[in-house]
C-alpha cells in the first residue's frame, strides 16, 4: 500500500492563519509584531528567501522590514546594523540570512542578535534553552516538522527516531525536540557506520543531509514515518529517469523548467515503504516560513510582557 503524504502546504496554512487572527487581535490593542531581514549581497536564493518572508508578514499583518546590504559589508559595519535592530522596540524578530559573504565573521553576527529576538532560533541562549527544555525560541525548520508531527497525531513517546543529520539548522534541534516529546532519538552523520542498519530501525525518520534522494528502501522500515527535509535540484535526464521516470506531471516540469526537487529521499522507493511521507517539494518547506511567522509573534509575547 502506498504512503499517505504528510501534506506540509496544508499546516503551514493552517498555522498563518492562527497567526493572523491572533496578529488581527493584537492590533486592536495597537500592538504589532516586527520582523526584520537583513540580507547582505546578491545570491539570488537568499534574495527570494526574504522577499518570501516579507510578503509573507504582509500577508499576516505583520510589520516586517527588509535592511538590504551591499556584498562588500564588513562585520563591524553589519553589528552596528544588528545592534541598532536590537534597540528598536518596534523589532520583535531579526533574522540575518545566511550565508553570510566569506569576509564577515557569521558566527560573531548571530551571536550579536539579542536572543529575545533570535526567530532563527540559533543563538547559543536559544540552543540552551533548546537543550534543556526550557521556553524559547525554536529553530524553524525542525519546529516545523514537530507541529506537523503533532497535527498528524503522530505517536512520538517511545518511538525509535532516527534524525540523519546533525547541523545546527536542522538536524540537531530536531533530535532534541524529538528527545524531549520521549522518542528514543538516535543521530546519524557522514562517520555513522552502516547507515542502512541504523536507520531501519527508525519508526520516525528525519533525513536531513542535503545528498539527492540518498535514502532508499533498504534504511526505512517498513510502516515508518519519513520526514524528508532536504531540497536538491535534478538536473540530469539519467537522475530524472531513476527518480520520477513515471511521473509525467514531474516530467512535463523538468522539461519546462529544466529541472525538479528532490529531497534526500527516494520518493518512488519511500511512498513503497513509508507509512508517511512528507512530499518534495509541499512537504517540510512550506513549514519554515510558517514558523518564522509564529516565532516573530512569539518573540512580541515574550518580550513585551503578554
Ligand atoms: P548541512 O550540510 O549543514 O548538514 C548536513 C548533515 O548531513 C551533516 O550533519 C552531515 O554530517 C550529514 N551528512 C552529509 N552526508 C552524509 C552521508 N552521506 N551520510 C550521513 N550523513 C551525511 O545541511 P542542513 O542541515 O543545513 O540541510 C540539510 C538539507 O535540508 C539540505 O538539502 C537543505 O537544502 C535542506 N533544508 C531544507 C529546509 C527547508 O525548509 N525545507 C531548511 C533547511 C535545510 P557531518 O556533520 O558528519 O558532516
Amino acid at each position: 500500500m502506498a504512503a499517505n503524504l504528510l501534506d506540509g502546504t496544508s499546516v503551514a496554512n493552517a498555522i498563518k492563519q492562527e497567526v493572523a487572527e491572533e496578529v488581527a487581535e493584537l492590533s486592536k490593542q495597537g500592538l504589532k509584531p516586527g520582523l526584520a531581514a537583513v540580507i547582505v549581497g546578491h545570491d539570488p536564493a537568499s534574495q527570494r528567501y526574504v522577499a518570501n518572508k516579507v510578503k509573507t508578514c504582509e500577508q499576516l499583518g505583520l510589520y516586517s522590514e527588509k535592511i538590504a546590504l551591499p556584498e562588500t559589508t564588513t562585520t563591524e559595519e553589519l553589528l552596528v546594523v544588528v545592534n541598532d535592530l536590537n534597540r528598536r522596540d518596534e523589532i520583535d524578530g531579526i533574522l540575518v540570512q545566511t550565508p553570510l559573504p566569506r569576509q564577515i565573521d557569521s558566527d560573531l553576527v548571530l551571536k550579536s542578535v539579542d536572543p529575545a529576538k533570535d526567530v532563527d532560533g540559533f543563538h547559543p541562549v536559544n540552543v540552551g534553552r533548546l537543550a534543556l527544555n526550557e521556553d524559547g525560541l525554536r529553530p524553524c525548520t525542525p519546529a516545523g516538522i514537530m507541529e506537523m508531527l503533532e497535527r498528524y497525531n503522530i505517536n512520538l513517546s517511545g518511538a525509535n527516531a532516527v534524525v540523519l543529520g546533525r547541523s545546527r539548522i536542522v538536524g540537531l534541534p530536531m533530535s532534541l525536540l524529538l528527545l524531549h516529546k520521549n522518542a528514543t532519538v538516535t543521530i546519524c552523520h557522514s562517520r555513522t557506520k552502516d547507515l542502512a542498519a541504523v536507520t531501519s530501525q527508525a519508526d520516525i525518520l528525519v533525513a536531513a543531509i542535503g545528498r539527492m534522494a540518498m535514502v532508499e528502501a533498504q534504511h526505512i522500515k517498513p510502516g515508518a514515518v519519513v520526514v524528508d527535509v532536504g531540497m536538491n535540484e535534478v538536473k540530469t535526464a539519467e537522475d530524472f529517469e531513476r527518480l520520477y521516470g513515471d511521473n509525467p506531471k514531474r516530467r512535463s516540469a523538468f522539461e519546462k523548467n529544466g529541472y525538479t526537487l528532490v529531497g534526500d529521499v527516494n520518493p518512488r522507493q519511500a511512498m513503497q515503504v513509508a507509512s508517511y511521507f512528507t512530499p518534495v517539494p509541499g512537504g517540510v518547506g512550506p513549514l519554515t516560513i510558517a514558523m518564522l511567522m509564529k516565532n516573530t509573534l512569539k518573540a512580541m509575547k515574550l518580550r513585551r510582557g503578554r
